[in-house]
C-alpha cells in the first residue's frame, strides 16, 4: 500500500466546480507506454483532473488504455524524486545513502568529470539509455563527445526484430510497419502479447475482426491479443523458426508462392556463386559493370533467363517482359563457375523442413502447419484482388494496379528475444516475401522514413585512430555493419565498444548491448570505464540479466578499495532500485512536464500513409528541481563545448533543449522536426528552422502529418516516385529500388572471413566456427544457445514473461490506480505440468535454472502450452524502492524472473573458463526467452513471501513520498456522510 491511502482526499469531482475556477484542456502525446497516443489533460485551477484521448489524434483518435488515463497517478507518484542527489561519503552502492546538491553542483561535477574524460580517453565515458524516445540527441551526445560507448535499450528489448526484417526488406514491424489490417483477410500474429503500437493495434484488430477477418495467434501463452483471436496455436517458445521454415517448405512444394513478385522484386533469381573460393556463396556480377555486389551496392547481379538460355543482368534486362528469368535449376556461366538462382538454395535449404520436423520441435500438429500454410498461400494468391491505384516502378514500367497480398503477420518480442531470433525473423520475412505480402495492400506495409536500403547506409563508428582526445566520432556509435571490414574493432581485432557490440562476437548488434555494459565494466574487459551514465534503465533489477550478481558489481571495488565503476550516474524520475546504487542522482520530469521530440531524425510515429511526427509540450511545470534529461545533455553539451552546440566564436549555441530542437539542422533544411518549417512555418519536411515551430506544434494537436499521394503508398521498396521523394526528403541517401533479400551475401561475407576463403578481415580462431555457423545467408532454426547447452531432463520447462496490457514494464509499480490491477504477480503454470510438480493451485513452489531460484505463488491456466510457464514482466519489486511501503505486495509476492537467467553463458557450452554474452550470436539481442527451468513446491514451513528479497532502501532526501495533490474520485456514492 502507499502512504497516499493515508491522507485525506483533497478534490471531489462531483462537487460543482467554485465558480472563479479556471478549466482548460492541454493536448500533448502520452508516454505511460511508447505507443504514442495524442492525449487531452484536463486541468483545474492549475491541477491535473483526468486524461482522455485526442479524437483528432492519428495514432488513436481518442482512443486511450487504462495506463495512458492513468497518467495522473504518475504525476503524483511517491516514488517521485525531485532533486539532485549525491551519495553520501563513506555510503556503500546500494544503500541508497544520499545528500541533496544543487543542480550548479551537480552541473560543476559532472562537467569537470566528463572534461577531464573527453581530454584524456573519451572511451572511458559511456551513456547508455532505457526506453527513451529521444535517441537522436543522446546518439549526438555520445559522437560529440567522443566516446563509441553509446546505445540505448534495443539490444535487450527487441534487435533482432528490427535487425532480421530490416536485413531482408528494408523494415520491419512498429514504428517502421506494420499489417494492413484494413485490407487484410488473414491475420497471423505470433509473439505479440501487448505490443508497442498498443491502441493503434487494438482498433485496427477490432475493425479487422468486425470486418469479418480471420486472426490466428501463435504464442505459447494465450493472453493479450491472443485471447480475441479465432484460433490460438500455442508453440514451444524458441521454435517459431522451425514452423516458418515448415510453412516454406509447405508454401514451395505446393506453388503456393508468387512467382512474379520473386522474380522482379527480390533477389530470389539472382545466380549465386556454388564453386569453392573467395566468391563461394556470393552473387555471381559482370565485371564489366563494376565490382561484385555487396550491401552498399547491391545492384550489380546476373540472371538466367530461361528462354534464350543465356545469362543476363539481372535488371533491367532481367526484367524485361520477353525475359523467363529462373527461379529453379543450375547454371553454367562463360567463366566456367557454376552458379544457381538463389531460390533454389532456398528451395533446397527447406527441403527437409517438413511439417513433421517442425511438429517435433515446435509442439504444433504437422496437420495444422499443412492447413495453415495452405490458408496463408490461398488468401495471399486466390482471395486476392487489386487496387485501383497506378504507380510505376524503378525501371520506368508503369503499372495500372497495385496488387493486394491479404495475409498480414504481426510480431515482436516472442521471436525477438531469444538466441535464434535473426535467423528466426529472417524466415519470418522471407516467408512474407514469397507470398508477395510486403509493402502490399492487406499484407506488410512500411511507414515513411522506411524502407532503408539493405543495408542501412548507417556506417557505425569503427577507426580506432579516431578515438582520440577531444575529437568527435567520424560517424554515429550505432549503425549496420556490411561486411567484416565495418565492425568496430581495434587493430589487434579486439572489440572497441565495452558492450563488444559490432565485434566478432556480436557483428550485427545495430542496437547496442546494454545488458553487458556492468558486467564487461566491472571485469575491465576491454577496458575499465571511468564514468557510466544511464538514464531510466533499471539496470539494479528488471533490466538487467543475473539481478542480485550486477548489484554485487555495481558495488564492486578493486584491489585499492576503488569502485571497479569509478562513477555511476543515474537520470530518473523515479526511486526505482537503480537509483541506490549512483554516485549522482539527476531527477529528471515526468513527460507532463518536458518538450519532447518523436521525430524522423529518431523514432517517429509515421503512419503507412506518410510521415507523422509528434511532440510533446509541457502542460504543468515541473515537480521541485526536476529537470528534463534533454535539457541536461544539451546543459553539459554546452559547458563541455562539445562541437555541434557550439559556436564558431566559442559561445553557446543553443539556451536549452526546445531551441535546439528548433536550429538544430543535421542538414541544410533537415531538422528534428518536420512541420512547420521555414522562417514563418510555410514549409514542411524539408526548410529552414522557425521560431515558432513549437507553438505550432501545440497549436495543432502536437502532432505533424503529411499524406503521401496515393500512388506512394504502397511498393514502395521499388516505387520510384516514393525513391525520389524519400531522397528529397533525406530519408534516403540514394533513389535505387530495394530487391528484398530472401539471400543474404551480407551475412555470406561473414562466413567466408570466418571460414578463411577471403584476404579481409578475419575473426579470432574461437569464433571461426560461430561465425560460420550462425552467418548462414539463408534462414535456417537452431535450438537456442542456452536450450543446446541445458540438459533438458534436469532443467525441463521454458520460461518466459510478458507484458500486461494494463502497465510497461516496470513503470507502473508507483501507480496508484494501476498497481491496483498488478500488485504482484504469479507464475502462470499448465495445471497438468502444475500437478506433475505436486504444486497447488495459488501454492508457492521454487522455479529454479541453471543460474539461479526465485519463490512464487503459481496459478494454474490452461492458457499456456504445458512445456512453458510464465509471469508478468517487472511486476515484482526491491523492497523499499518505487516507495512502496514496507510489506508491499511487489516485493513480498511479487517476483521477477531475471533472478533466474544469466548474461552470460560457457562459449564453448562447457566449463566457464571462457564466456560470452547470452545473446543472439548476430546482433547481440539479449536471449531473455531461452532459460529452461524446473519447479518444486516450497515446504510447508516455509515463509509466504517470495525469494530472493534484498534489504530495503530509505526514502531518498526529496523524494516525494506523499500525494499532497492526489486526486481522489467518489462518483456514485456520498462520500461526505461517511
Ligand atoms: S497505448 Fe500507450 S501511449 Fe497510448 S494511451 Fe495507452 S499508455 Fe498512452
Amino acid at each position: 500500500m502507499f502512504k497516499i491511502f493515508s491522507r485525506s482526499p483533497v478534490h471531489d469531482p462531483i462537487a460543482k466546480p467554485k465558480p472563479q475556477s479556471k478549466t482548460e484542456i492541454r493536448c500533448t502525446t502520452c508516454y505511460m507506454c511508447a505507443c504514442r497516443c495524442g492525449i487531452r489533460v484536463h486541468l483545474r485551477d492549475g491541477d491535473i483532473r483526468f486524461i482522455d484521448g485526442n479524437p483528432n489524434h492519428p495514432i488513436n483518435r481518442g482512443v486511450i488504455c487504462a495506463k495512458g488515463s492513468a497518467g495522473i497517478m504518475k504525476q503524483v507518484s511517491p516514488a517521485r524524486l525531485t532533486e539532485p542527489l549525491l551519495r553520501k561519503a563513506g555510503a556503500a552502492r546500494g544503500e541508497g545513502q544520499f545528500e541533496p546538491i544543487s543542480w550548479e553542483r551537480a552541473f560543476e561535477l559532472l562537467t569537470e568529470r566528463l572534461r577531464g574524460i573527453r581530454a584524456t580517453d573519451p572511451k572511458k565515458f559511456a551513456l547508455f539509455t532505457g526506453r527513451d524516445q529521444m535517441q537522436a540527441l543522446t546518439t549526438l551526445f555520445a559522437r560529440q563527445f567522443g566516446t563509441p560507448n553509446y546505445a540505448a535499450h534495443g539490444g535487450f528489448c527487441s534487435v533482432n526484430m528490427a535487425a532480421g526484417m530490416i536485413y531482408t526488406i528494408g523494415g520491419s514491424f512498429w514504428e517502421f510497419g506494420g499489417p494492413d489490417l484494413e485490407r487484410a483477410k488473414l491475420f497471423v500474429m505470433i509473439g505479440t502479447a501487448e505490443d508497442h503500437h498498443s491502441n493503434p493495434l487494438k482498433i485496427a484488430i477490432s475493425k479487422f475482426k468486425r470486418a469479418g477477418g480471420r486472426f490466428i495467434s501463435i504464442n505459447p501463452v494465450r493472453t493479450g491479443y491472443s485471447a480475441i483471436a479465432d484460433e490460438w496455436i500455442p508453440i514451444r517458445p524458441g521454435t517459431d523458426g522451425a514452423l516458418f521454415m515448415a510453412l516454406l517448405h509447405e508454401l514451395i512444394e505446393n506453388d503456393l508462392i508468387d512467382h512474379a513478385f520473386l522474380k522482379r522484386y527480390t533477389n530470389a533469381p539472382q545466380l549465386v556463386v556454388l564453386d569453392e573460393g573467395e566468391m563461394e556463396g556470393l552473387f555471381a556480377f559482370d565485371p564489366n559493370k563494376g565490382p561484385a555486389s555487396d550491401g552498399r551496392n547491391p545492384h550489380n547481379k546476373l540472371v538466367w533467363d530461361l528462354k534464350s538460355g543465356s545469362v543476363k543482368p539481372a535488371y533491367p534486362e532481367g526484367i524485361a517482359a520477353e525475359c523467363d528469368i529462373a527461379l529453379r535449376g543450375r547454371y553454367r556461366l562463360a567463366d566456367g563457375s557454376t552458379v544457381a538462382p538463389s531460390f533454389q538454395l532456398l528451395a533446397e535449404r527447406v527441403l527437409a523442413c517438413t511439417p513433421e520436423w517442425a511438429e517435433a520441435i515446435t509442439g504444433v500438429a504437422a496437420a495444422r502447419i499443412r492447413m495453415l500454410a495452405r490458408e496463408l498461400g490461398e488468401t495471399a494468391l486466390h482471395q486476392a484482388f487489386e487496387l485501383p491505384i497506378g504507380w510505376t516502378d524503378a525501371w520506368g514500367v508503369r503499372h495500372e494496379t497495385t496488387q493486394a497480398r491479404p495475409v498480414a503477420f504481426h510480431a515482436m518480442r516472442g521471436l525477438a528475444a531469444h538466441s535464434n531470433g535473426f535467423q528466426t525473423i529472417r524466415a519470418l520475412a522471407v516467408l512474407m516475401s514469397v507470398l508477395g505480402t510486403i509493402d502490399a495492400p492487406g499484407g506488410f506495409r512500411h511507414k515513411p522514413p522506411y524502407p532503408r536500403h539493405i543495408v542501412p547506409n548507417y556506417r557505425v563508428f569503427n577507426d580506432p585512430a579516431m578515438l582520440k582526445p577531444n575529437t568527435p566520432l567520424n560517424a554515429a556509435p550505432l549503425g549496420f555493419p556490411a561486411s567484416p571490414e565495418e565492425l568496430a574493432l581495434n587493430d589487434d581485432g579486439s572489440p572497441m565498444r565495452i558492450d563488444h557490440a559490432f565485434s566478432w562476437e556480436h557483428p550485427l548488434a545495430a542496437h547496442g548491448m546494454m545488458h553487458n555494459v556492468i558486467t564487461n565494466a566491472t571485469r575491465g574487459d576491454p577496458y575499465p570505464l571511468d564514468t557510466l551514465m544511464i538514464f531510466m534503465a533499471n539496470m539494479a533489477w528488471n533490466s538487467t540479466m543475473n539481478t542480485m550478481a550486477v548489484r554485487d558489481m555495481l558495488n564492486a571495488r578493486d584491489g585499492n578499495g576503488q569502485f571497479k565503476i569509478p562513477f555511476l550516474v543515474v537520470c530518473d524520475a523515479f526511486q526505482s532500485e537503480m537509483v541506490a546504487f549512483a554516485d549522482l542522482v539527476l531527477p529528471d520530469t515526468t513527460y507532463l512536464e518536458r518538450h519532447d521530440v518523436m521525430g524522423m531524425l529518431d523514432r517517429p510515429i509515421s503512419e503507412f500513409e506518410g510521415p507523422v511526427d509528434s511532440v510533446r509540450v509541457p502542460v504543468v511545470a515541473p515537480l521541485g528541481q526536476c529537470k528534463p534529461f534533454q535539457e541536461v545533455l544539451v546543459e553539459l553539451a554546452s559547458r563541455l563545448k562539445l562541437p555541434a552546440f557550439t559556436t564558431e566564436a566559442g559561445t553557446r549555441k543553443f539556451k536549452d533543449y526546445p531551441d535546439f530542437i528548433v536550429n538544430f539542422e543535421h542538414q541544410p533544411g533537415l531538422g528534428f522536426l518536420m512541420g512547420w518549417r521555414g522562417a514563418n512555418g510555410e514549409k514542411s519536411i524539408r526548410g529552414e528552422p522557425n521560431p515558432n515551430q513549437w507553438e505550432m506544434y501545440a497549436k495543432n494537436d502536437c502532432v505533424f502529418q503529411h499524406h503521401l499521394p496515393l500512388d506512394q503508398q504502397y511498393m514502395r521498396n521499388w516505387n520510384q516516385a516514393y525513391l525520389d521523394a524519400s531522397k528529397a526528403a533525406g530519408w534516403r541517401q540514394r533513389n535505387d529500388p530495394i530487391q528484398l533479400v530472401l539471400y543474404s551475401d551480407t551475412l555470406q561475407r561473414f562466413r567466408l572471413a570466418a571460414q578463411g576463403k577471403t584476404k579481409g578481415r578475419q575473426p579470432p580462431d574461437h569464433l571461426r566456427k560461430r561465425i560460420e555457423t550462425y552467418f548462414d545467408p539463408l534462414p535456417f532454426w537452431y535450438a537456442p544457445l542456452e536450450v543446446a547447452q541445458t540438459d533438458a531432463r534436469e532443467y525441463p520447462l521454458a520460461a518466459i514473461t510478458q507484458r500486461p496490457m494494463a502497465m510497461y514494464h516496470s513503470w507502473d509499480s508507483q501507480n496508484a490506480w494501476l498497481r491496483q490491477i498488478h500488485s504482484h504477480n504469479y507464475l502462470f503454470v499448465n495445471p497438468l505440468t502444475a500437478s506433475h510438480a505436486g504444486i497447488a493451485d495459488g501454492g508457492w513452489s521454487w522455479v529454479e535454472s541453471r543460474w539461479g531460484k526465485v519463490r512464487c505463488m503459481v496459478r494454474y491456466s490452461e492458457a499456456v502450452e504445458p512445456g512453458t510457464v510464465w509471469t508478468w514482466n517487472a511486476i515484482g519489486k526491491a523492497d523499499g524502492a518505487w516507495q512502496l511501503a514496507p510489506g508491499a505486495d511487489e516485493s513480498r509476492k511479487g517476483f521477477v524472473l531475471n533472478h533466474l537467467i544469466t548474461e552470460e553463458l560457457p562459449l564453448d557450452g562447457g566449463a566457464f573458463s571462457a564466456t560470452i554474452s547470452n545473446s543472439d550470436p548476430v546482433t547481440g539481442q539479449a536471449g531473455w526467452y531461452d532459460v529452461r527451468v524446473r519447479l518444486r513446491p516450497a515446504s510447508a514451513d516455509e515463509a509466504e513471501v517470495s525469494a530472493p528479497q534484498v534489504a530495503a532502501v530509505p526514502a531518498v532526501p526529496g523524494v516525494l513520498g506523499h500525494a499532497h495533490d492526489a486526486v481522489a474520485y467518489f462518483a456514485g456514492r456520498d462520500d461526505h456522510d461517511d
